[in-house]
Order: structure tokens, then sequence, then C-alpha cells
């Protein structure tokens, strides 16, 4: 799950407004039975301590940081956008970060040894697919792997089908429907699926209105069944013998395969 400020930060009526879901939410993970890993905001974080205590105090969970202000045009310096993340982090959690995760999936190839620089273990950004103007990594692997360019920070790339190279997240989900549902049902998949979501993917706030018209489209599909969605996908996981677990789980055991020989 990526916490974060739905749409822009700082325009009144466009950030945070699925917060007021955060009870439904802890509601809706309890019932799927499922740990979440939270990939937050530094920005959000700072803003909204006690829906962060809530999340803690109620759900099998674990954080990570989301860069600092969530800005897509990345007109900042990245390390000092790194470092204002852990700072808001750290204040907040008394501890670094062990984990990453890049807005929209927007990672370049020298920001993996600046993580690595700034004590991060491991990255969840790769989007292993292809998204016009944003990435293209149809040839990355689907699987934990060594970042390139560093010592060890682990690669965690968010799921994506073989082969056809779709992402299994919620969006995904919503806006190919069905379809992608059944397929999915069928579809060998990865040893290691990591299952991307966003409050916004479940719950419409009256934000959904205000953004431009196409995003608003593709956001409004299948909006109503959402939760249906992300259960079926995880049934079918559960069938299949599928064990859920965090990212931190999912570094140490990586971590304990590479290191037997
Ligand atoms: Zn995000």
């Amino acid at each position: 799950m990526d916490l974060e400020n739905d749409w822009y930060f700082d325009e009144p009526g466009y950030d945070h407004l699925t917060f007021e879901y955060v009870d439904d939410y802890v509601d809706l993970i309890d019932d799927l039975d499922v740990p979440v890993t939270f990939f937050a905001v530094g920005r959000t974080i700072e803003r909204f301590p006690d829906v962060i205590d809530t999340l803690t105090d109620r759900l099998e969970c674990e954080f990570h940081l989301h860069s600092y202000q969530h800005d897509t045009s990345k007109s900042y310096e990245f390390r000092t956008e790194i470092r204002d993340g852990k700072e808001a982090f750290e204040a907040h959690f008394g501890h670094e970060p062990d984990g990453y995760r890049a807005p929209q999936g927007n990672i370049e190839p020298e920001e993996f040894r600046i993580l690595e620089e700034e004590g991060f273990r491991f990255d969840s950004s790769v989007f292993p697919s292809y998204r016009p103007g944003v990435y293209n990594n149809v040839h990355a692997p689907l699987t934990p792997y060594r970042a390139p360019g560093t010592e060890e920070l682990l690669e965690i790339p968010i799921g994506a089908t073989p082969g056809t190279r779709i992402p299994i997240s919620l969006s995904y989900l919503k806006l190919l429907g069905r379809p992608f549902a059944t397929y999915l049902e069928y579809a060998s998949l990865p040893p290691v699926v990591v299952c991307n979501t966003h409050l916004h993917d479940i719950y419409r706030t009256d934000s959904h209105d205000r953004i431009p018209r196409l995003k608003r489209a593709i956001y409004d599909r299948n909006m109503s069944r959402s939760e249906q969605l992300l259960r079926r996908l995880l049934e079918r996981l559960r069938s299949d013998g599928y064990e859920f677990v965090t990212m931190n789980e999912i570094y140490a055991r990586s971590r304990t395969e590479r290191q037997t020989p």
C-alpha cells in the first residue's frame, strides 16, 4: 500500500481525502487477513501521525518510505528528497526506513546507488512492465534481484504477469476488470508477487470529481468492484499456496537464499 496524498499536496480538496476511510480500510484488511506493507510519504507522516499510529496499532503491518513530497515531476535533487523523507520517517518511528518506493515507479539507475548510500536495504519501485513516458522495464526480472550499480541493495519488483507483463496492482485490476481477473486465475505467476494498492483505488472521494476527465475515467472504472477484485486476487493466491508476508520478510528470505550456495 502506497500511503500518500491522493492527488496533489497543499491543494484543498485534493489531498488525503481518502484518510476518512482509514477505519473501513482497517476492517477490510482484518477481513482479508493479510499483513500490509505501507510505503508512506514523508509529508504524509508529518501531517497525519495519528493515522499512522492507528494503522500501526490495529494492523499487522510495517512502514517504509515513499519519497518526502511525492513530487511526480521530480523537480528536486534526489538525495535531498531522500534525506528529508528519512528525517520525517525517523522523527515518527524512531528508526530509519529499510525500504523505499519511488512515486509512480519512476526510478533512475543512478538513484539505486544513492539509496544504498543512504542506508536503504531494499527498493520496491520497479514495475517490470511498460508505461509510456514513465518507464520501460519489460526486460527487468520478475523476482527480487540486486539493483544494478549497487553492492547489495535488493530490488523487490512489483508483481507482473510473465510474458504479458501486466502489473499486479489494484489500479490495473480495476482498469482491466473481469477479463484480467479471470486471466490472473489461470496465468502462472512468479514465486514472489508484490501487489500494489492505494487508498484511492478502493475509496472514492469528492476529489475524484475534480481530477482531469481522462484520469477520472480511469480511476472510476470498476470502483464499486474494487474490494471484490482485490479479494478475488488474494483468494486465488491463497488457494495456490502463496503465503502472505511483509516486505521485510521477503527481504530476509531473499538474503538467506542468496547466501546459501
Ligand atoms: Zn505514490
